[in-house]
C-alpha cells in the first residue's frame, strides 16, 4: 500500500517534491536537533490523489491516526483530552512557496470541553477562550469559505467596549458563543465538536485550497505547474499568546534588501502567528527581543547561524516563544532583492561556505540587468498618479508630449505618452526618456521596442484618458497637460506627478568604468562575480552596434567585437535623399552615380567603427531592409502630390517617388525584396558597401591600426545566393590595395538556410543566427502584428510561458539552430558560429546557445554584462550537469 505520511524526522530537503518546501525544511530542522514541535507531513501524493478523485485516498485517516498517536505519546498529551488537550496546527505547503495563497488552521482540537481543560492547564482562561474563537473563525473561513467580516465585526465591537487590559475571559466566552451562532447560521450545522473530525476536515480543506482561485492565479503568474499539489503539515501547537514572556516573529539571517550581515526581523510579544500578518499591533524590531528575552534571543541567533551554515545561504525563519521557550516553526532559503543576491553570494564565498562557482550560480543575468537601471529615490516620491505595467525598467523623468514629432523637436527630456505605439512612433521613442501608454501589456509594440533599446516604459496604464488633440491626459479628475513633468518607473509601473529624484545606478557606473570596484559592497560583489564569469565562460560576447560611440560603449562594457553592424542605419537622415536617388535612377549611369555618392559616407562610418573596435572582429551586415522603407510613406506622398495638383503645380520629384512607392509596394515586405535578394537585383549595391568596408580597413591598416572586418550577407536561403555575393566581394577586395583579408559569412535566419547549412557552409566562413527572423519564419509570426494583437491571449492560455521573441524557443527554433551548427561544422570544422538576434542578451537563451556549442552571442551594448554573466553560469551549469548524469 502506498504510504502517504512521513514524520518530520524522516524529512529532508531533497524530498521537497513529496513533502513540500515547508515539510521538507521542518524535517531538516528536526534532524538538526532544533526545537521543532513534533508532527508529520501528509505528502503531495495524497493531495494529488484527492485532486484526481475528489476524496482522500483510502486509509489516509487511519494512517494519520497512527502518526498522531506517536506525537501524543511523545508529548504525553492527547487530542480531545478534556483535562490536558493536545492542540494541532494544520499547515499547507507545496513544492514552491506560495505565500499566503493556501490555508493554515491553528488550534485544532478545541471544543466546549477541552477549552476548559486548556484554561486550567495554562492557568489562563482568557488565552483558552481566545484560542477557541480563533479556531472557529479560521475553520469557518478555510473549511466552509465563510468570510471573516462578521466575526471581525463582533471582535472589534468587543475590543471597543473592553477595558484597558482587553476583553475578560467571560467576555471571550460570550464571544465564542456568538461565533458558534454565526457558524451555525452561515454553515448550516454546529461547529464540529469532535477534534478528530476537525483534523480530517482541515486536511481536506488544505488539499482543496490548492485549487482556490487566488492560488491558481498566483501559479499562473509565477509559472508554477498546476498539477503538483500541496503537502499538509500536522504539528503540535505552541503558544505565543500566553503573556508577555511569549511571542512570535519572523527573521532573516541577513538583510534581504541589501544583503548586509546581521539578523534582521520583526517580533510581536504576546501574539499568535496570524496576528503579525493581520497587523493588529505593531511589531518591534528583532534586536528588541534581546532586551525582552536575552536567553531566547541568543538561542535564536545561534540557530540562525546553524541554519545558514547548513543551507549555505540566506535563510528566513518563523518562530514562537512560549513562556520563555523558543520553538522553530519554519525555515527556508529566503527571497531577496537583486542587490542582496550579489552581496550575499560574495559574502558566503568570503565566509568559506560556498565556492565562486556556486556564488555565480546564485545570481542571474536578469538580476544584474535590474541593477543597471537608475532608480527613483522613493523617500522623496509623492503618491503615484496611477500604476500600469512595468514593461521596460528604469526611472524616467520628463515633460509630457503626445506625439513623436513633439518628442523629437523638444529639447530636454520628455515622456512620450500614447494610447499605444506603432512603428511610426519610433523616432519619438528614440528621442524620449521614457514611454507611457494606456493600452497593451508586456508584449505590446511599445514594450517590446522600448526593451529592445533600453528605454524606460510603462504600458497598459488604463486609468489614463489620453486626448492628444487637446494636449492633455486625465486620471480621474486630475489633468496633466502637455509640457508638465511626470516621472515613470519602468519596474513598478508607477506614474508620478512632477520630477521624482533619480539615483544613478552604481553598478552601471562601475560597468562604464566611472566607479572603482571597491566603491561599495554591491559593486565589489558584481565585479567579483562578473570577473569569475569571464574566467569560466567559453562563449564570447559581442555587441550589436552601428556607430563609433555605440562601439566604444560596448567595448567598455566588455564586448569583444561587434557581432552585428546594421548598415541600413547608415542610410537614414540626410542620406535618405541619396537612397531616393538610387531608387529613382534611370539607367546604369545614374545608379552608379548614386552609389558613388553613398560610398564616402559609408566609408567614414566604417572607419570610425573599425577604429573603436581595433583588434577585434567587426561583423558588417550588407543592406537588409526593403528599399522602399527609405522612402516617405505612401499617404504622405499621396497628400503632397494631391496638394500640388490642386494648386496646379507639377508634383515633380514627389510624383516620381509616389510612382516608385506604388511600383515597389509589397503585400508582405518581410518576405519580399530584401536582404541578399537586393544585392542580386540591384547591381553594384553590395559591391559599393564592400568597397566602403575595404577602403576603410585599408586606411586603418595604413594608419597603423588592426582592423578585423567581416562581411555578413543577410537572408540567404540557398548556397548559390551566397556564392554569387562572394564572387562579387572577392572581385572588389582584389581591387583595393592594402585591404586586409575579410571573411565572408552569412546570417542563418531563413529556415531553408538552417536546413541546408551543410551546403551553405562551403561558401561561408561563419554563421550568425538571426533569431528574430528565424523565429518569425519558423512560427509564421509577423512580429509587428502578433505581439500587440494576440500574444497576450497566447501567454494567458499557456501556449507558451514566455514570448519566443524574448527567450529562444528551444524545441522548435532551437532545433534548427542545433541542426545548422552540426551540419555547418561537418562541412567546415573551423566554422565560427554566433547569434545576433535579441536573444543574444537574454539569459535563458544564452544558456541554450552555450549548450548548442556556439562561439559567441551578440547583443545590444547594455546587455553585454548580462550576457557575460549568463555565459559564465552556463559554463558552470553544463559542467555540473554532465557530472551529475554520469
Ligand atoms: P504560511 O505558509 O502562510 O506562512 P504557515 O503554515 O507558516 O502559513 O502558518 C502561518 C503562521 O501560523 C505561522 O507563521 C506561525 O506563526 C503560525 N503557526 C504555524 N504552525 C504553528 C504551530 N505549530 N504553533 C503555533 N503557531 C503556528
Ligand atoms: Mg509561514
Ligand atoms: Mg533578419
Amino acid at each position: 500500500m502506498t504510504r502517504y505520511i512521513y514524520d518530520f524526522i524522516e524529512g529532508d530537503r531533497s524530498r521537497a517534491d513529496l513533502l513540500g518546501g515547508k515539510g521538507a525544511n521542518l524535517g531538516e530542522m528536526t534532524r538538526l536537533g532544533l526545537p521543532v514541535p513534533p508532527g508529520f507531513t501528509v505528502s503531495t501524493d495524497a493531495c494529488r490523489a484527492y485532486l484526481n478523485t475528489g476524496s482522500p485516498p483510502d486509509g489516509l485517516f487511519e494512517e494519520i491516526n497512527a502518526h498522531l498517536r506517536e506525537v501524543e505519546a511523545r508529548l504525553g498529551r492527547r487530542l480531545g483530552d478534556r483535562h490536558d488537550p493536545l492542540l494541532l496546527a494544520v499547515r499547507s505547503g507545496g513544492r514552491y512557496s506560495m505565500p499566503g495563497m493556501m490555508e493554515t488552521i491553528l488550534d485544532i482540537g478545541l471544543n466546549d470541553a477541552t477549552v476548559v481543560g486548556l484554561a486550567a492547564r495554562a492557568d489562563d482562561a482568557r488565552f483558552a477562550w481566545d484560542s477557541y474563537r480563533r479556531l472557529i473563525q479560521m475553520f469557518a473561513r478555510t473549511v466552509h469559505g465563510v468570510p471573516a467580516e462578521e466575526f471581525d465585526r463582533e471582535l472589534a465591537a468587543l475590543r471597543a467596549t473592553a477595558g484597558p487590559d482587553g476583553p475578560t475571559a467571560e467576555q471571550l466566552r460570550d464571544l465564542v458563543e456568538t461565533y458558534q451562532k454565526i457558524f451555525l447560521r452561515q454553515v448550516g450545522h454546529q461547529f464540529p465538536q469532535s477534534p478528530h473530525e476537525q483534523l480530517y476536515l482541515a486536511v481536506r480543506s488544505v488539499f482543496a485550497s490548492w485549487n482556490s482561485e487566488r492560488a491558481r492565479l498566483y501559479r499562473r503568474q509565477e509559472h508554477i505547474p498546476d498539477d503538483l499539489g500541496t503537502a499538509v503539515n500536522v504539528m503540535a501547537m505552541v503558544f505565543g499568546n500566553l503573556g508577555p514572556d511569549s511571542g512570535t516573529g519572523v527573521a532573516f539571517t541577513r538583510d534581504p534588501a541589501t544583503g548586509a550581515p546581521g539578523v534582521y526581523g520583526d517580533y510581536l510579544p504576546d501574539a499568535q502567528g496570524e496576528d503579525v500578518v493581520a497587523g493588529i499591533r505593531n511589531t518591534v524590531a528583532l534586536p528588541e527581543l534581546e532586551r525582552i528575552d536575552p536567553a531566547s534571543f541568543r538561542q535564536l541567533t545561534g540557530i540562525m547561524a546553524t541554519l545558514e551554515r547548513h543551507y549555505r545561504d540566506l535563510c528566513d525563519v518563523e518562530f514562537t516563544i512560549e513562556r520563555g521557550k523558543l520553538w522553530m516553526l519554519q525555515t527556508r532559503v529566503g527571497k531577496r532583492t537583486a542587490a542582496a543576491a550579489f552581496v550575499i553570494a560574495a559574502q558566503l564565498v568570503d565566509e568559506g561556505l560556498i565556492t565562486l562557482d556556486e556564488a555565480l550560480c546564485r545570481v542571474t543575468g536578469a538580476q544584474l540587468g535590474r541593477l543597471m537601471f537608475p532608480a527613483f529615490d522613493l523617500a522623496d516620491a509623492p503618491p503615484p498618479l496611477t500604476v500600469g505595467v512595468g514593461a521596460s525598467p528604469g526611472a524616467a523623468v520628463g515633460r509630457v508630449v503626445f506625439d513623436s514629432a513633439a518628442a523629437t523637436a523638444a529639447d530636454g527630456p520628455v515622456i512620450l505618452v500614447r494610447r499605444e505605439t506603432t512603428p511610426d512612433d519610433l523616432p519619438g521613442m528614440i528621442a524620449a526618456a521614457g514611454v507611457l501608454t494606456s493600452r497593451g501589456g508586456k508584449t505590446s509594440h511599445a514594450a517590446v521596442v522600448a526593451r529592445g533599446m533600453g528605454r524606460t516604459c510603462v504600458c497598459g496604464a488604463d486609468a489614463l484618458r489620453i486626448d492628444p488633440e487637446r494636449g492633455e491626459l486625465t486620471i480621474g479628475d486630475r489633468v496633466v497637460r502637455a509640457g508638465e513633468v511626470i516621472s515613470i518607473d519602468g519596474t513598478s509601473g508607477r506614474v508620478y506627478p512632477g520630477a521624482v529624484p533619480v539615483q544613478p545606478s552604481p553598478v552601471a557606473r562601475y560597468l562604464a568604468g566611472e566607479l572603482a570596484p571597491q566603491a561599495d559592497p554591491l559593486v565589489a560583489a558584481v565585479h567579483r562575480l562578473l570577473g569569475h564569469a569571464d574566467a569560466v565562460r567559453r562563449l564570447g560576447v559581442r555587441a550589436n552596434a552601428d556607430t563609433g560611440p555605440d562601439a566604444r560603449r560596448a567595448r567598455a562594457l566588455g564586448a569583444t567585437g561587434i557581432g552585428l553592424c546594421r548598415t541600413e542605419h547608415m542610410f537614414l537622415g540626410e542620406r535618405r535623399e541619396l537612397v531616393e536617388r538610387l531608387i529613382l535612377a534611370d539607367g546604369p549611369d545614374e545608379v552608379t552615380a548614386a552609389l558613388e555618392a553613398l560610398l564616402p559616407l559609408q566609408r567614414a562610418d566604417f572607419t570610425e567603427l573599425l577604429a573603436a573596435m581595433d583588434g577585434l572582429p567587426v561583423t558588417i551586415r550588407l543592406l537588409d531592409p526593403p528599399l522602399h522603407e527609405f522612402l516617405p510613406p505612401l499617404h504622405t506622398l499621396t497628400a503632397r502630390v494631391a496638394r500640388a495638383e490642386a494648386t496646379g503645380r507639377d508634383p515633380g520629384r514627389d510624383g516620381r517617388l509616389l510612382a516608385a512607392v506604388r511600383r515597389m509596394h509589397e503585400a508582405n515586405p518581410m518576405l519580399g525584396l530584401r536582404g541578399v535578394r537586393l544585392g542580386l537585383v540591384i547591381p553594384g549595391l553590395f559591391a559599393m558597401q564592400v568597397r566602403a568596408v575595404a577602403e576603410a580597413a585599408a586606411q586603418r591598416v595604413r594608419d597603423g591600426g588592426d582592423p578585423r572586418p567581416e562581411i555578413m550577407v543577410p537572408l540567404v536561403g540557398d548556397v548559390r545566393e551566397l556564392a554569387a555575393v562572394r564572387a562579387e566581394t572577392d572581385l572588389v577586395l582584389a581591387g583595393v590595395p592594402d585591404a586586409p583579408a575579410m571573411p565572408v559569412g552569412t546570417m542563418i535566419e531563413v529556415p531553408r538556410a538552417a536546413l541546408t547549412a551543410g551546403a551553405i557552409a562551403a561558401q561561408a566562413r561563419f554563421f550568425s543566427f538571426g533569431t528574430n527572423d528565424l523565429t518569425q519564419l519558423t512560427w509564421a509570426f509577423s512580429r509587428d502584428d502578433v505581439e500587440g494583437s494576440f500574444f497576450g491571449t497566447y501567454l494567458e492560455r499557456g501556449i507558451f510561458g514566455v514570448s519566443p521573441f524574448e527567450s529562444i524557443d528551444a524545441a522548435g527554433v532551437g532545433r534548427l539552430v542545433r541542426l545548422a551548427v552540426a551540419e555547418g561544422r561537418a562541412t567546415r570544422p573551423d566554422l565560427t558560429v554566433g547569434v545576433c538576434g535579441e536573444h543574444g542578451g537574454d539569459p535563458d537563451s544564452v544558456a541554450f546557445f552555450a549548450d548548442a556549442g556556439l562561439d559567441y552571442v551578440s547583443c545590444s551594448p547594455y546587455r553585454v554584462p548580462i550576457a557575460r554573466l549568463a555565459a559564465g553560469r552556463a559554463a558552470i551549469e553544463t559542467a555540473t550537469d554532465t557530472s551529475d548524469s554520469r
